[in-house]
C-alpha cells in the first residue's frame, strides 16, 4: 500500500521514458498513449508473465495470436453489433458528452439529454473501394478470434476437456470519456484466457480462475490489501454472462476493475457454430446460417458432441501496468534528511535488470572493465543488462532507485587490482563487495534473474 497519486505517476512516466502522450507534438489524440525505452520493458515483463503461467507452466493451454481486423459477421454473431454500447448523455450547459454513469458533478440533471446508445466498435475500411460495403472492425477484444478458432486449434492441437486458448494482444474501444491516464483508453491490450469445461463444471472452475489470478497479481507484486473481489450483479451483466466475477483495485482514482472474470457459459461456441439445432445448447443465441464450422468437441465415452462452457478471466495489460506502477512507488525519508524515490518492483518485471556502473567514466581500464561485465551478463540474463556511463555515483543510484533496477554494480579502482565489485540493492541499500566470477550466482540467488 502506498499513497502516490496520479500526478505522481504520470510525471515519473514521463521524466523517466515510460509513457508517452501520443501524438504529443501535434497536441495529441485523447484516449491514446505511446510506451517509452523503460515502458516497454515493463509491458513486455508483464506479458511474459502472463504468457509464462498461462502456457508454459500448464499443459492445458495453447497460445494463439489472431488478426486484429475483424470480420463483421464475427462481430454479429458474438452480439457486439447490437449491445456493445454504453448508454452516451450530452450537457446543454458545457455541451459535452459523457457516458451516462460518468457524469461529472458540474452538470445538472435538468441539463442532460435523455442516454442513447453509443456503439464502441471502430470501423475501417478494408479493399481499395470505400463505398461501405466492405468494411471490417477493430476488435473490441481479443476473445472473438479465440472462438472461431476453436476447431483449428482443436484439430492441430487435440485436448480433451477442459483445456483453454490464450491470447494477448490489442483491442480497440471508442470510449465516450478516456480517462485517468492509461485506465480507459481507447487502444490497449488485454491478455484474455478462454478456458472450455464441461457444462456443469464451469462454476467450479469459475472460482478456481478467480483464486489463480488473485494469486497471479500478488505474485506481480500487488497487495491483497489492494485488491477486491466484486461479483457483478445480475442486472449487470454483459449479454453472455451467467455470473461475472471483477478483481477490483485500488487505483490512484478509486476502486476499479482491473480484471473480470466472466462465466460466458455456451453463448460465444454455440453462438458462432453451425448445426446449432442439432447441439444442446443452453445460451439464447441468434440463429446462425453463415458460419461453416461445427464449434464442439466430442464425448470420447458417450460419443455425444458437447457446446463446452467457457470461463474467461480478462485482464487489461495497461491497467496491470497501472496498478503494478502504482504499488511500487514509494518515496523514502533518508537519514541525511533527503528523500529518495523508490520502485520497488519485483525483479522479474523491472524494465533495467541490472545496470554496470564505472566508478569513473573517463578511466579506460574501469569503463572496459565494465563493458566486459555487461556484456558477460547480457548474454545470460533474460532483459536489460545496462552500462550506466553518465552522471555520477549517487545520480546513478537515484535513478535506478526510481526506475526499479534491483540491484546496481559498481566498477571502481579496487576492481582492477583484485576483480571485485560492489552490488548495490535497491530496496536496502546495502552494499556487498564480491568477486566477478561470485556476481552471476549473486544476481540468481537474490534477484532470481
Ligand atoms: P469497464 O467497465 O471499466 O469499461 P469492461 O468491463 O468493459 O471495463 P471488459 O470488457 O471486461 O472490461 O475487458 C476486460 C479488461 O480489459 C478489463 O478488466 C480492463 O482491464 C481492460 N479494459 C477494458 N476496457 C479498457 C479501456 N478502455 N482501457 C484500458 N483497459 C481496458
Amino acid at each position: 500500500m502506498n499513497n502516490a497519486t496520479m500526478e505522481d505517476l504520470v510525471s515519473l512516466c514521463k521524466r523517466r521514458g515510460f509513457i508517452y502522450q501520443s501524438n504529443e507534438i501535434y497536441g495529441g489524440l485523447q484516449g491514446l498513449y505511446d510506451y517509452g525505452p523503460l515502458g516497454v520493458e515493463l509491458k513486455n515483463n508483464l506479458k511474459k508473465s502472463w504468457w509464462k503461467s498461462m502456457i508454459y507452466e500448464r499443459d492445458d493451454i495453447e497460445g494463439i495470436d489472431s488478426s486484429i481486423l475483424t470480420n463483421p459477421l464475427v462481430l454479429k454473431y458474438s452480439g457486439h453489433e447490437n449491445t456493445f454500447t454504453d448508454p452516451l448523455v450530452d450537457c446543454k450547459s458545457c455541451g459535452e458528452r459523457f457516458r451516462a454513469d460518468q457524469v461529472p458533478d458540474y452538470c445538472k440533471k435538468e441539463d442532460l439529454t435523455e442516454p442513447r446508445q453509443f456503439n464502441l466498435m471502430f470501423k475501417t475500411n478494408v479493399g481499395p473501394i470505400e463505398d461501405g460495403n466492405s468494411f471490417a472492425y477493430l476488435r473490441p477484444e481479443t476473445a472473438q478470434n479465440i472462438f472461431t478458432n476453436f476447431k483449428n486449434v482443436l484439430d492441430s492441437n487435440p485436448h480433451p476437456l477442459p483445456f483453454g486458448i490464450a491470447q494477448m494482444g490489442k483491442a480497440f474501444r471508442n470510449e465516450i470519456t478516456p480517462r485517468n491516464f492509461i485506465f480507459r483508453v481507447r487502444e490497449f491490450e488485454q491478455m484474455e484466457l478462454e478456458f472450455f469445461v464441461k457444462p456443469g463444471e464451469d462454476e467450479e472452475w469459475h472460482k478456481k480462475w478467480t483464486d489463480l489470478r488473485l494469486q497471479w497479481w500478488e505474485d506481480q507484486g500487488v497487495s491483497k490489501d489492494s485488491l477486491e473481489i466484486y461479483h457483478v450483479p445480475d442486472d449487470e451483466l454483459a449479454h453472455y454472462s451467467k455470473a461475472t466475477v471483477d478483481i477490483m483495485y485500488n487505483f490512484p482514482h478509486g476502486l476499479e476493475e482491473l480484471e473480470g472474470i466472466a462465466n460466458r457459459t455456451d453463448f460465444d461456441l454455440g453462438s458462432h457454430t453451425r448445426g446449432q439445432k442439432d447441439l444442446d445448447i443452453d445460451a439464447t443465441v441468434a440463429e446462425n446460417t453463415q458460419s461453416n464450422a461445427k464449434l464442439a468437441i466430442q464425448d470420447l465415452e458417450n460419443k455425444q458432441w458437447v457446446v463446452p462452457y467457457v470461463i474467461e478471466p480478462s485482464a487489461g495489460v495497461d491497467r496491470g501496468f497501472l496498478a503494478i506502477l502504482n504499488e511500487a512507488y514509494k518515496v523514502e525519508s533518508l537519514e541525511n534528511n533527503k528523500e529518495r524515490t523508490v520502485l520497488s518492483l519485483k525483479p522479474h518485471l523491472a524494465p533495467i535488470k541490472i545496470a554496470v556502473i564505472p566508478l569513473k567514466r573517463n578511466e579506460n581500464s574501469i569503463v572496459m572493465t565494465s563493458v566486459d561485465l555487461k556484456n558477460d551478463l547480457q548474454r545470460t540474463i533474460e532483459g536489460r543488462v545496462l552500462l550506466e556511463n553518465t552522471g555520477n555515483i549517487g545520480k546513478n543510484y537515484r535513478k535506478h532507485d526510481e526506475i526499479g533496477t534491483p540491484a546496481c554494480i559498481t566498477v571502481d579502482f579496487q576492481t582492477l587490482e583484485d576483480n571485485s565489485v560492489t552490488i548495490r540493492d535497491r530496496d536496502t541499500m546495502d552494499q556487498t563487495r564480491l568477486k566477478i566470477d561470485e556476481v552471476r550466482t549473486f544476481l540468481a540467488q537474490n534477484y532470481q534473474i
